[in-house]
């Protein structure tokens, strides 16, 4: 304890320390999940330590760098709870992902206590508190500004050219994200916390009210059901020349408008935002749902999704709750989503009436695992996007019999909104992104609005009325994200400074 070491000789040992002592189960994972032969395997496995000890280093070596004492505090508190994380790992069976930080979160002490038996007290000590007293009582020798920026640049190198080592591995990785950041010590819990408040705070986020809006009178009581389809890509629909028939029941329809569409954004949170508001905008405001609640209509959100605006009506409701609520029209996919609307609306004491259905019918990566099986119309399918990339052909007919399966639910419920006498009915539907299949060597979404492939944001917009009780204009130009919000004022008949008659997608009455 006497001998001074040096700060890379202090980080050094907390890294390998870290890496040996808390992360085994992750490279466990990674030997037993990756089918690469065994030299790659372990190539990748070497790999992957180095980055993880060369990031672990440097992050250590920039704390206590930067900090000194109260640095030190920090890894010496790390080590105690890496300790507790790898223990839950490894005798729980568990993950760290982001529903068991919550759980973590909520869990009351009297129910916490239960899990400390003696051996994970021993554990503790023995793997959390002494190195945290070793890393506490050492003296350090800090280094100057100079040898930081030198010791900075190469750690980080080594990380980049290590990761870029096994950059092939990427759709390997990103299939098993959850899994393999649920155990990285500390980075599964430090992470998933660090996303819980970020999530907890966007829930409680302070919307910026839009101004007031005026209620026409309506010649009859008025119900919109909006369908936020997932990843639907209008190149797939048959309705827009598809040549494959991906939707046999809609193309039979003559009552509907298949209008062409661009996603503002490629990737949920960002696209769905973009449905759910008037305008691009760097603050949030008022969502669509919220600000019509708050005016008297009668909203409902029913959620297979995520990543949506915060929500604020009184009848939220997720799939899991619908199941229990419709058993029969379960099955075991997306149905009880779309089930009741019919009596919902007709029950409904309001003359206006919003009904949001958020999908997730052709989310990836394995669209096969989306649709029910008597949708399996293309066969034979590849059962993930990592089949997928040797096999685009299989890849494409899992992702086609989700679109079937949405033509399914879709005319489904047209056919329910068209057995409503008393009311006036439309469905839109729009995808929130498109999907890329291959195109370009890319897969799945996500990719930056700027270089985004038209597969990733060019969507289906498709609407129906009873008894077209509204014209669709003849637009110019593909409507976008934004449209939503005027079309649904236009069609409940609310007058709001904030609407805009060149977003809406019908003629303005
Ligand atoms: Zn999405």
């Amino acid at each position: 304890m006497k001998k001074e070491l040096p700060l890379i000789a202090f980080a050094a040992i907390i890294s390998i320390w870290g890496l040996l002592a808390y992360n085994i189960p992750f490279f466990q994972f990674v030997m037993s999940h990756n089918d690469a032969g065994l030299w790659p395997k372990i190539l990748l496995v070497g790999g992957l330590g180095i980055v993880m000890a060369a990031l672990n280093f440097w992050v250590c070596y920039l704390l206590v760098f930067l900090f000194r004492y109260v640095g030190r505090i920090l890894v010496a508190a790390a080590q105690v709870c890496n300790a507790a994380g790898v223990y839950f790992v490894v005798i729980y069976r568990t993950i760290l992902d982001g529903t068991m930080m919550e759980n973590f979160y909520n869990t009351r002490w009297s129910e916490a206590s239960s899990f400390f038996t003696p051996m994970m007290l021993l554990w503790l000590i023995i793997g959390g508190m002494l190195p945290a007293c070793w890393i506490l009582m050492q003296k350090v020798n800090y280094g100057t500004w100079k040898r930081f920026g030198i010791v900075s640049g190469v750690a980080i190198g080594i990380s980049l050219l290590f990761a870029g080592a096994n950059f092939n591995q990427f759709l390997w990785f990103g299939k098993h994200d959850t899994e393999l950041g649920g155990m990285l010590m500390p980075w599964s819990y430090v992470v998933n916390s660090g996303r819980i408040y970020a999530q907890h705070r966007a829930a409680n986020a302070k919307e910026e009210p839009l101004p007031d809006a005026t209620l026409r009178p309506l010649e009859q009581p008025t119900a919109v059901v909006l369908v936020i389809g997932e990843s639907g890509r209008r190149a797939n629909f048959q309705l827009y020349g598809y040549p494959r028939p991906t939707n046999p029941l809609l193309s039979q329809r003559t009552d509907i408008h298949a209008i062409p569409a661009n996603a503002c954004a490629t990737y949920t949170t960002a696209a769905v935002r973009a449905m759910m508001q008037p305008a691009p905008s760097r603050t949030l405001v008022e969502a669509l749902p919220n600000y019509l609640f708050r005016h008297g209509v009668d909203v409902v959100w029913r959620t297979n999704n995520w990543g949506e605006p915060p929500v604020h009506i009184d009848e939220y409701v997720t799939l899991k709750e619908l199941k229990k609520q419709y058993p029969e029209a379960d099955d075991g996919h997306e149905g009880s989503l779309f089930a009741g609307i019919k009596k919902r609306i007709e029950s409904s004491a309001a003359e206006r009436i919003l009904i949001i259905l958020h999908t997730n019918t052709s989310h990836g990566a394995q669209y096969s695992a989306q649709y029910p099986e008597r949708f399996e119309v293309f066969t034979p399918v590849a059962h993930n996007v990592e089949d997928g990339v040797k096999n685009i052909h299989g890849l494409t007919n899992a992702y086609d019999n989700t679109i079937v399966y949405t033509d399914y639910l879709l005319n489904n419920l047209i056919d329910s909104l068209a057995a409503i006498p008393d009311h006036r009915t439309a469905m839109i539907y729009m995808s929130d992104h498109g999907e890329s299949l291959g195109e370009n060597g890319l897969f799945m979404h996500g990719v930056p609005m700027a270089t985004a492939p038209k597969e990733q944001y060019e969507v289906p917009l498709i609407v129906w009325l009873n008894g077209n009780w509204r014209e669709v204009r003849d637009l110019t130009e593909p409507a976008n994200s934004f449209a939503i919000y005027h079309s649904v004022l236009d069609l409940l008949g609310i007058d709001s400074p904030i609407y805009e008659q060149q977003k809406d997608i019908f003629i303005y009455d």
